[in-house]
């Protein structure tokens, strides 16, 4: 294996046109994906334009996840593929650079570099504003590696996107408003490779959203790991919580929904309830993972909450809000997760009964609690059970699809169809929902009325669209 530290390298790649192009790959959450747009735009001042293939990239991104096993190991098979690409492109004469970023970055910095030679560059999810000087330094005696949690905030020096660029990332945005978390539930890796729970001061928030609205943006989510622990600095030098941020953003036109994710039960305060009573920009849907419906594996897994409170909790935010629609996370096969305790789980989903859902066979984490529990689950329990699981939430999902059909429902378009001549969109509810109509409605929010529904989608013609029934 050659010593790729001493490789003698040009400190940037030059394109034909001068330019460079970058390919950044994200994996796991929605705030990666918004990290990975802001990467974009910080690399965009040193001449760096996003291409959509690692084909013809100078330089290759992973923003990386670390939540279960098998979403970090993805990312060694994908550093193998692109060093067969990159050893391609230097018998060619050219070069390409692989950086990691992310999660796994931040859980395992340098021992990426031994354990994935190619890789020339690791940076974590605090320090990506730094990429142009580590890119920079690519090809010196040490291989750069940044995962620092700086004392400046990324947040103040992160350049702004140019219009054209926003417009082409779509009318619906994320925004990421609160980082890190104080929870430390006992499966998950978060509070050591995001760190301790941080939230961004208002002003910056409401320019930024200020910023998408006017170029475009009709929808925004509002991200963090914890999102609704938010607390960040008002403008009145107070500490403001998610709720009352909310309310300031549905102040700023034309922005027309609101949305915000991941919560915790245990942080959603009367302030932000009384959002969902009050702002019709936000939208009645809420990701409200629970975990688990067994008490006895919620106070395991440190969840500070039980299932009778969780559900207490939906049904004071569905009389805040009637037409709330609810979905969650869960893991199955937790150490010493008993058929009891999964059973508890299938009974609280009935009782709520999803939207949508988001399940996984428990993945042990290096480092926290979990992973050194004794009692593990067989795999063969956990994929059982997680069958059983999934089969129950699908159905919630369907039948909800079904029970669409005949409502009249605002949906935001934001993309083409499937289809020449459809295009596509959200409902309020997150259901995607197809219809034939012309593009120039992409961007905009429009009543549709739901025909039919497919496996995962919804279809339907725009209200007051339908064509009158021949006369005989
Ligand atoms: N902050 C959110 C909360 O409190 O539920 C969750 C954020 S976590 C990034 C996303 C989801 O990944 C979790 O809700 C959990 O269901 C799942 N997850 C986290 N650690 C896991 C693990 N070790 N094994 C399996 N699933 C895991
Ligand atoms: Fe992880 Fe969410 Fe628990 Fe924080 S609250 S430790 S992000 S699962």
């Amino acid at each position: 294996m050659p010593d790729e530290t001493k490789t003698e390298r040009p400190a940037l790649p030059q394109g034909d046109t001068g330019t460079k192009t970058v390919f950044i790959k994200s994996y796991g959450c929605q705030m990666n994906v918004y990290d990975s747009q802001r990467m974009a735009d910080t690399l965009a001042p040193a001449g760096y334009v996003e291409t959509t293939s690692p084909d013809n990239a100078d330089l290759v991104i992973l923003n990386t996840c670390h939540i279960r096993e098998k979403a970090a190991e993805k990312v060694y098979s994908e550093i193998g593929r692109l060093r067969v690409a990159r050893d391609e492109r230097r018998r060619m004469g050219g070069d390409m650079q692989i950086a990691v970023a992310g999660c796994v970055a931040q859980a395992e910095g340098e021992e990426i570099m031994r354990r994935a030679p190619a890789v020339d560059l690791v940076v974590g999810p605090q320090t990506y504003h730094r990429l142009p000087d580590l890119i920079a330094r690519v090809g010196g005696t040490k291989k750069p590696v940044d995962t620092d949690f700086p004392v400046e905030d990324k947040f103040q020096v992160l350049p702004a996107p140019r219009r054209e660029k926003i417009l082409a990332r779509g009318p619906s945005a994320f925004v990421t408003v609160q980082e890190g978390c104080d929870k430390f539930c006992t499966f998950c890796v978060v509070p050591y490779t995001r760190g301790a729970e941080t939230s961004r001061p208002v002003a910056g928030i409401v320019a930024e959203v200020e910023r998408l609205a006017e170029a475009g943006v009709r929808e925004i989510s509002l991200l963090g790991q914890n999102v609704n622990a938010y607390h960040g600095e008002g403008p009145d030098g107070r500490t403001w919580t998610l709720g009352k941020l909310l309310h300031r953003l549905a102040r700023i036109e034309p922005v027309t929904r609101l949305r915000y994710t991941t919560s915790h039960p245990r942080d959603m305060d009367d302030s932000l309830i009384e959002a969902h009573r009050d702002l019709p920009a936000l939208m009645p849907f809420l990701h409200l993972p629970v975990q688990s419906g067994s008490d006895r594996i919620l106070d395991v897994m440190n969840r500070k909450h039980t299932s009778a409170e969780y559900l207490r909790l939906i049904e004071t935010i569905r009389n805040a809000r009637p037409d709330m629609a609810f979905s969650s996370d869960f893991i199955v096969g937790f150490p010493g997760e008993t058929d009891a305790d999964f059973e508890a789980t299938l009974r609280l989903i009935e009782d709520v009964s999803y939207v949508s859902a988001y399940s996984f066979k428990y993945s042990p984490r290096p480092g926290t609690p979990g992973a050194g529990m004794t009692d593990q689950i067989d795999e063969a329990v956990k994929a059982e059970r997680l069958a059983r699981l999934q089969a129950l939430t699908e159905g919630q999902q369907r039948a909800f699809n079904q029970a669409s059909i005949g409502r009249c429902m605002e949906v935001l378009f934001d993309r083409k169809g499937k289809h020449p001549g459809q295009i596509a969109g959200r409902s309020p509810y997150l259901q995607a929902v197809q219809i034939e109509a012309d593009e120039s409605l992409i961007g905009t929010v429009a009543p549709v009325e739901i025909t039919t529904t497919g496996a995962w989608s919804l279809h339907g013609i725009l209200a007051g669209t339908r064509p009158r029934e021949a006369v005989a």
